[in-house]
């Protein structure tokens, strides 16, 4: 869904209602119902629309008019839930995506292809990486990774001529280390590329990384937005304020003629709504990796508490991040709100009300220890999920990188007694009674 003086071709107008505070806009904005429509937002379980003329079907595949006319490309459902989260982003417009992992790859092909670069924060969540590292390069985009302690001079290093975009995470998955978007939307627009920046922890109710210089934004929709473990998805949403014209060599797929849309350039006809129309009209017209309709009503009825949500489990963390903090067998604890964090300079800046539910632990025991502390856990579950309304855990070392040895761990910048730990929607003291009884039986 688009908003703003472009006009959109084939996205539903969103009836402007003038709201301004988070709260609000989580609840109410991309739908405003009339007399007599349904006051939840409808779900609109249809794969085709109805026109009366072929030629006015003709106008929709041309692009020069707006309307539905297949639900690969645009529904009015997924649309609404996509303005919900641009209007809470500040964006100009964004798409729904069939998970995480496609919003971050549409992001990347919506302006990269073979013989192209980006250079990526090396910290960031495991799925990301491969998809950079592994199956992007195997399309023939190269990628460079770099620290998020780099000096300038080192992120300015890893450019070359085709790099394309900077990819971080507002909040790291899992070390959830706080990006300095200010330094990086510098170095990129340096460069004459745009800030990616995977917004999935923070959620824009905690921070809109448009206010710091990012230029694009990307969510696994499936973590907070959703906040019940109930649909994978995400989103991608663009801020309008990368001047693509301005280096129109970079980037040809927006600033040259599209054959498949009889010659239209994108940034010519779109203006400001040109990438994120372009992932729409020519990524998901390709790829297809759209969000169902059924499944963008679920998103979205998490989406209308997701303020309420996310403030909690921040709450909630900092408590259980004292606790643990405070224990004897605990060695060390990584939450970027705790005063002393390594972070909290960076989340007092960007994430002033909180960061997320998400912290790192490390107990003193070995494995051993780690192993029996977690089967312990009676109200904590043992899960790969994160960032939802259950507290859950989990442990790289014993799960997702089991086939490690303690040194390849190491090696790849995993502490091997590091377990992430979410806080969910549970009373904070329960979840602390039950960290602490678990303690205590992997001392026996
Ligand atoms: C989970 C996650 C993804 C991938 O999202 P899916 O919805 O699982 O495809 C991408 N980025 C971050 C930060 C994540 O936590």
């Amino acid at each position: 869904m688009l908003e703003g003086n472009s006009k959109p071709p084939i996205f539903v107008r969103i009836k402007r209602t003038g709201m301004s505070k988070i709260d609000t806009l989580c609840v109410h904005a991309g739908y405003a119902p009339g007399r007599g429509e349904p006051r939840q937002m409808p779900i609109v379980q249809s794969t085709t629309f109805k026109y009366e003329t072929s030629d006015q079907m003709g106008r929709l595949f041309d692009l020069e008019d707006a309307g539905y006319f297949y639900t690969r490309l645009a529904n009015p459902t997924c649309d609404m839930v996509a303005a919900r989260i641009n209007a809470l982003e500040g964006g100009v417009g964004a798409i729904l995506t069939s998970s995480g992992q496609a919003a971050n790859l549409f992001a990347c092909l919506n302006i990269c292809k073979a013989g192209d670069h980006i250079v990526s924060l090396n910290n960031i969540y495991g799925g990301t990486f491969n998809l950079l590292g592994v199956s992007l390069r195997q399309m023939g985009i190269d990628v460079t990774f770099v620290d998020h302690k780099a000096t300038d001079e080192e992120v300015n290093a890893c450019f070359r001529p085709e790099t394309k975009l900077l990819f971080g995470e507002t909040l790291s998955n899992p070390g959830v280390e706080v990006l300095d978007i200010e330094r990086f939307a510098k170095i990129a627009h340096a460069h004459g590329v745009p800030l990616v920046i995977d917004n999935t922890f923070a959620t824009p109710v905690h921070c809109r990384p448009f206010e710091w210089g990012a230029d694009i934004v990307t969510h696994s929709t499936t973590k907070y937005i959703d906040g019940h473990g109930a649909t994978v998805g995400g989103c991608v949403v663009d801020s309008g304020n990368f001047d693509w014209e301005a280096h129109a060599d970079k980037f040809p797929g927006l600033t040259t003629p599209d054959a498949s849309y009889h010659g239209l350039t994108y940034t010519k006809k779109f203006g400001r709504a040109a990438y994120i129309t372009k992932a729409t009209t020519h990524l998901m017209r390709d790829l297809g990796a759209m969000q169902s309709p059924q499944n963008a009503f679920y998103l979205n009825l998490g989406l209308q508490t997701l303020h309420l949500r996310i403030r909690r489990v921040s709450e909630s963390a900092l408590k259980v991040a004292t606790f643990l903090k405070n224990h004897p067998a605990v060695a060390w604890v990584r939450y970027p709100d705790l005063p002393d964090d390594p972070e909290h300079e960076k989340q007092l800046k960007y994430l002033p009300e909180g960061s997320c539910g998400v912290m790192c632990v490390g107990l003193k025991g070995g494995r051993e220890f780690d192993n029996r502390f977690m089967d312990a856990l009676k109200l904590i579950t043992i899960e790969t999920h994160v960032a939802d309304c259950y507290s859950c855990i989990l442990h790289p070392a014993s799960h997702t990188h089991r086939q490690l040895s303690d040194e390849q761990l190491r090696a790849a910048g995993i502490d091997p007694g590091l377990m992430r730990v979410s806080i969910g929607l549970e009373d904070p003291d329960d979840i602390i009674a039950d960290l602490a009884q678990a303690l205590e039986a992997a001392a026996k």
